[in-house]
């Protein structure tokens, strides 16, 4: 409750142990909230992320542990910020990736991308938002110094960890729970999406997404196993299942989901500053303080455009202002 503890070396499962956690409340509250929630095992989560998802969610406030569940599709959302910039004078391209950026003889810089119908794009500012892996794969185009080959170096750190979303389509509904946290098997989460979501709504018949995170086990399966397997435990939970006809199946390994928020992350997670003047760093990995979620990308979106202001002589805050704290937690106000 007072604060966060440091990242050090000890993982969670470590510390769980530690002051006395039975297997079955490891098995049943510890795991179910942060394997979701931080996408990582629990012997490879820091300790500090893992208290600051319960004290961030749990202890802070009423509010503060709420969770958004979308009611359109996901690339609903995205198409809408893609009309919000444009509404405003940006330019979007979309599937265009950026192949190299280099100083530009008249100042500032110039980056290229593998579209050859757009020219190189002139500008004062770069802001790089992308993957920690996608930066890794771009730093060879970028000009060569000690700050580069460093971050080169806190990149090859990083380490990824999967999420596999497995779709069924049934010929009728199954549960009239629009999603359910599922204990003690290998599929964790139920989203009813045809209840949800109603563009899925059709007829008699349901469409459940079950997702497993951190699903390491599931990677080198093939996909009828996963499916056999998804059938039979999703039985356990809702028997209708085992009357009700599967029309249609997917999974979906996202092997590169997120990165892994192993202890000492902190140290090798860099600020928006990049190494070279007038191009900043945003992306979920970056240090945030938050870890592997739309927060933390959301932040560090913030935090690279209050960089790019600073830069300009001008600076500017966009951060919101974190949740306030509730009740007992006002005595405990947060530490930078
Ligand atoms: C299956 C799954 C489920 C998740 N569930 C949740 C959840 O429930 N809640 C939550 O908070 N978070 C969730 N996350 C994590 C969340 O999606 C990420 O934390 C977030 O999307 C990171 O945003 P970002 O902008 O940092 O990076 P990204 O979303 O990875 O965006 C980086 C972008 O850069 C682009 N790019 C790469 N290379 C180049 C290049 N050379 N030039 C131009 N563009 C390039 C990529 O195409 C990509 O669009 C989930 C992730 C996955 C995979």
């Amino acid at each position: 409750m007072p604060g966060l503890p440091p990242d050090t070396v000890e993982n969670f499962l470590h510390w769980l142990h530690r002051h006395g956690q039975t297997e079955r409340a490891i098995d049943r509250f510890w795991k179910p909230v942060l394997v979701s929630a931080l996408n990582e095992d629990l012997d490879r989560i820091s300790v500090h992320y893992a208290a600051k998802v319960f004290r961030e969610s749990f202890l802070l406030s009423p509010q503060s542990g709420r969770m958004g569940i979308p009611s359109i599709p996901l690339s609903e959302l995205y198409g809408a910020a893609t009309g919000y910039l444009r509404d405003r004078g940006s330019e979007v391209s979309l599937r265009t990736s950026v192949e190299s950026i280099a100083p530009s003889p008249n100042g500032g810089w110039l980056t290229t991308t593998g579209n050859p119908e757009i020219p190189a794009i002139p500008s004062d500012a770069v802001i790089l938002a992308l993957s920690f892996e996608a930066m890794a794969a771009l730093l060879p185009a970028l000009p060569q110094n000690p700050g580069s080959q460093a971050l080169d170096a806190n990149l090859a750190q990083f380490e990824h960890s999967p999420i596999t979303g497995i779709h069924l389509w049934f010929d009728r509904e199954v549960t009239d729970l629009d999603h359910a946290v599922l204990l003690d098997t290998t599929i964790q989460w139920m989203f009813n999406k045809s209840r949800l979501q109603p563009t899925h709504r059709s007829g008699e018949g349901s469409y459940l997404e079950l997702v497993v995170s951190a699903s390491r086990s599931l990677v080198p399966m093939q996909r009828q196993p996963i499916i056999d397997l998804a059938l039979q435990e999703l039985a356990q939970f809702f028997p209708a299942v085992a009357q009700a006809k599967l029309l249609k199946a997917a999974v979906v390994k996202e092997v590169r989901a997120t990165y892994s928020v192993r202890p000492l992350l902190d140290q090798i997670r860099p600020s928006s500053a990049s190494p070279w003047p007038g191009i900043f760093l945003a992306g979920d990995w970056i240090a945030t303080g938050w870890p592997a979620t739309m927060e933390g990308a959301t932040r560090s979106g913030y935090l690279a455009a209050s960089a790019v202001t600073s830069g300009l002589g001008a600076p500017r805050t966009f951060l919101a202002p974190e949740l306030p704290a509730a009740g007992l937690m006002r005595l405990f106000p947060r530490r930078p």
